[in-house]
Protein backbone atom coordinates (compact mmCIF):
# COMPACT_ATOMS: atom_id res chain seq x y z
CA UNK A 1 0.00 0.00 0.00
CA UNK A 2 1.41 3.18 -1.28
CA UNK A 3 0.26 7.04 -0.35
CA UNK A 4 1.69 10.40 -1.78
CA UNK A 5 1.78 12.95 0.63
CA UNK A 6 2.36 16.52 0.10
CA UNK A 7 2.94 18.16 3.32
CA UNK A 8 4.03 17.17 7.10
CA UNK A 9 1.15 17.03 8.64
CA UNK A 10 -0.14 14.86 6.14
CA UNK A 11 2.74 12.95 7.23
CA UNK A 12 1.84 12.81 10.96
CA UNK A 13 -1.75 12.31 10.21
CA UNK A 14 -0.62 8.70 8.37
CA UNK A 15 1.08 7.86 11.78
CA UNK A 16 -1.69 8.94 14.49
CA UNK A 17 -4.12 6.98 12.10
CA UNK A 18 -1.69 3.93 12.70
CA UNK A 19 -1.37 4.56 16.69
CA UNK A 20 -4.87 3.09 17.63
CA UNK A 21 -3.90 -0.07 16.28
CA UNK A 22 -0.43 -0.87 17.65
CA UNK A 23 -0.19 -2.71 20.60
CA UNK A 24 2.68 -3.94 23.08
CA UNK A 25 6.15 -5.32 21.04
CA UNK A 26 5.18 -4.07 17.93
CA UNK A 27 8.19 -3.53 15.79
CA UNK A 28 8.10 -0.59 13.17
CA UNK A 29 10.76 -0.04 11.11
CA UNK A 30 11.02 3.33 9.23
CA UNK A 31 13.19 3.47 6.22
CA UNK A 32 14.20 6.45 3.53
CA UNK A 33 17.15 8.95 3.44
CA UNK A 34 17.61 11.88 5.46
CA UNK A 35 14.84 14.10 5.73
CA UNK A 36 12.62 11.87 4.04
CA UNK A 37 10.02 12.00 6.95
CA UNK A 38 10.51 9.22 9.24
CA UNK A 39 10.71 11.51 12.76
CA UNK A 40 7.79 13.34 11.12
CA UNK A 41 5.70 10.58 10.88
CA UNK A 42 6.95 8.94 14.64
CA UNK A 43 5.44 12.73 15.91
CA UNK A 44 2.19 11.54 14.75
CA UNK A 45 2.41 8.04 16.28
CA UNK A 46 3.30 9.73 19.47
CA UNK A 47 0.29 11.97 19.03
CA UNK A 48 -2.05 9.27 18.53
CA UNK A 49 -0.97 7.34 21.24
CA UNK A 50 -1.54 10.45 23.52
CA UNK A 51 2.44 11.46 24.33
CA UNK A 52 2.43 15.14 24.73
CA UNK A 53 5.96 15.25 24.91
CA UNK A 54 7.73 16.99 22.12
CA UNK A 55 9.45 13.76 20.16
CA UNK A 56 13.08 14.35 19.17
CA UNK A 57 15.85 12.96 16.58
CA UNK A 58 16.95 9.71 18.66
CA UNK A 59 20.60 10.25 16.44
CA UNK A 60 22.41 10.89 19.06
CA UNK A 61 21.30 8.92 22.22
CA UNK A 62 20.28 6.40 19.69
CA UNK A 63 17.04 5.42 21.91
CA UNK A 64 14.25 7.68 22.83
CA UNK A 65 11.42 6.56 25.68
CA UNK A 66 7.84 8.32 26.39
CA UNK A 67 6.05 6.55 28.91
CA UNK A 68 3.10 8.68 28.99
CA UNK A 69 0.99 7.54 26.37
CA UNK A 70 -1.82 4.84 25.57
CA UNK A 71 1.29 2.68 25.19
CA UNK A 72 5.31 3.21 26.52
CA UNK A 73 7.06 4.34 22.85
CA UNK A 74 10.83 3.39 22.30
CA UNK A 75 11.66 5.15 19.08
CA UNK A 76 15.50 4.40 18.06
CA UNK A 77 17.77 5.26 15.36
CA UNK A 78 20.20 2.98 14.32
CA UNK A 79 21.88 4.76 12.26
CA UNK A 80 25.10 4.75 14.07
CA UNK A 81 24.62 0.94 15.07
CA UNK A 82 27.60 -0.56 12.57
CA UNK A 83 28.22 -3.96 13.77
CA UNK A 84 24.52 -4.94 11.84
CA UNK A 85 23.56 -6.48 15.43
CA UNK A 86 22.00 -3.73 17.91
CA UNK A 87 23.13 -5.94 20.76
CA UNK A 88 24.67 -3.44 22.05
CA UNK A 89 21.21 -1.86 22.66
CA UNK A 90 19.38 -5.05 23.99
CA UNK A 91 17.12 -4.45 21.09
CA UNK A 92 15.57 -7.73 22.09
CA UNK A 93 14.68 -6.82 25.03
CA UNK A 94 12.58 -3.61 23.80
CA UNK A 95 11.22 -6.01 21.04
CA UNK A 96 9.65 -8.34 23.77
CA UNK A 97 8.92 -5.76 26.18
CA UNK A 98 5.75 -3.79 26.59
CA UNK A 99 6.04 -0.68 24.59
CA UNK A 100 5.79 -0.13 20.65
CA UNK A 101 8.91 -0.13 18.88
CA UNK A 102 9.99 2.68 16.15
CA UNK A 103 13.37 1.97 14.69
CA UNK A 104 14.68 4.25 11.59
CA UNK A 105 17.35 3.33 9.74
CA UNK A 106 16.49 -0.01 10.69
CA UNK A 107 18.68 -1.39 7.62
CA UNK A 108 21.26 -1.08 9.90
CA UNK A 109 20.22 -3.72 12.42
CA UNK A 110 19.17 -6.69 9.51
CA UNK A 111 20.81 -9.22 11.68
CA UNK A 112 18.02 -7.99 14.65
CA UNK A 113 15.11 -7.93 13.33
CA UNK A 114 12.18 -10.29 14.47
CA UNK A 115 9.81 -12.91 12.24
CA UNK A 116 7.06 -9.96 12.08
CA UNK A 117 7.41 -6.54 11.39
CA UNK A 118 5.81 -3.28 9.57
CA UNK A 119 8.22 -1.62 7.79
CA UNK A 120 7.64 1.48 6.10
CA UNK A 121 9.57 3.36 3.36
CA UNK A 122 9.95 7.13 3.04
CA UNK A 123 10.89 9.01 -0.63
CA UNK A 124 11.23 12.06 -1.63
CA UNK A 125 10.74 13.62 -5.10
CA UNK A 126 11.62 16.81 -5.81
CA UNK A 127 10.76 16.91 -8.92
CA UNK A 128 7.18 17.06 -7.51
CA UNK A 129 7.49 19.47 -5.16
CA UNK A 130 9.84 20.42 -2.52
CA UNK A 131 6.94 18.59 0.54
CA UNK A 132 6.25 15.73 -1.84
CA UNK A 133 7.08 12.48 -0.12
CA UNK A 134 5.58 8.87 -0.43
CA UNK A 135 4.94 6.57 1.94
CA UNK A 136 4.78 2.93 1.04
CA UNK A 137 4.11 0.00 3.93
CA UNK A 138 5.20 -3.62 3.82
CA UNK A 139 3.51 -5.73 6.74
CA UNK A 140 5.61 -8.69 7.31
CA UNK A 141 2.84 -11.48 8.64
CA UNK A 142 -0.50 -11.38 9.32
CA UNK A 143 -0.69 -9.02 12.55
CA UNK A 144 0.70 -6.49 10.46
CA UNK A 145 -0.78 -7.02 7.46
CA UNK A 146 -4.49 -6.81 9.40
CA UNK A 147 -3.36 -3.49 11.12
CA UNK A 148 -2.72 -1.71 7.32
CA UNK A 149 -5.89 -3.23 6.51
CA UNK A 150 -7.36 -1.82 9.33
CA UNK A 151 -5.88 1.94 9.35
CA UNK A 152 -5.36 2.27 5.79
CA UNK A 153 -8.28 0.46 4.01
CA UNK A 154 -10.63 3.13 3.64
CA UNK A 155 -7.71 5.90 2.76
P1 LIG B 1 13.88 11.94 8.68
O1 LIG B 1 13.56 11.51 10.08
O2 LIG B 1 13.44 10.95 7.64
O3 LIG B 1 15.29 12.36 8.51
P2 LIG B 1 12.30 14.25 9.34
O4 LIG B 1 10.89 13.82 9.56
O5 LIG B 1 13.14 14.54 10.52
O6 LIG B 1 13.00 13.23 8.34
O7 LIG B 1 12.33 15.57 8.45
C1 LIG B 1 11.51 15.78 7.36
C2 LIG B 1 11.64 17.24 6.97
O8 LIG B 1 10.97 17.48 5.75
C3 LIG B 1 11.00 18.14 8.01
O9 LIG B 1 11.74 19.33 8.09
C4 LIG B 1 9.61 18.39 7.43
O10 LIG B 1 9.07 19.62 7.83
C5 LIG B 1 9.92 18.40 5.94
N1 LIG B 1 8.79 17.97 5.11
C6 LIG B 1 8.32 18.65 4.05
N2 LIG B 1 7.31 17.99 3.48
C7 LIG B 1 7.12 16.86 4.20
C8 LIG B 1 6.20 15.79 4.08
N3 LIG B 1 5.28 15.71 3.11
N4 LIG B 1 6.30 14.80 4.99
C9 LIG B 1 7.22 14.85 5.96
N5 LIG B 1 8.11 15.83 6.13
C10 LIG B 1 8.07 16.84 5.25
MG1 LIG C 1 14.84 11.11 11.73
Amino acid sequence: MKFNVNTPEETMNYGEQLADYLSPKDVILLDGDLGAGKTTFTKGIAKGLGIKRNIKSPTFTIIREYQNGRLPLYHMDAYRLDDGSGDELGLEEYFNGDGVNVVEWSNFIEESLPKDYLKIIFKRDDSKGNNYRTIEFDPKGTHFNKIIEESYGKN
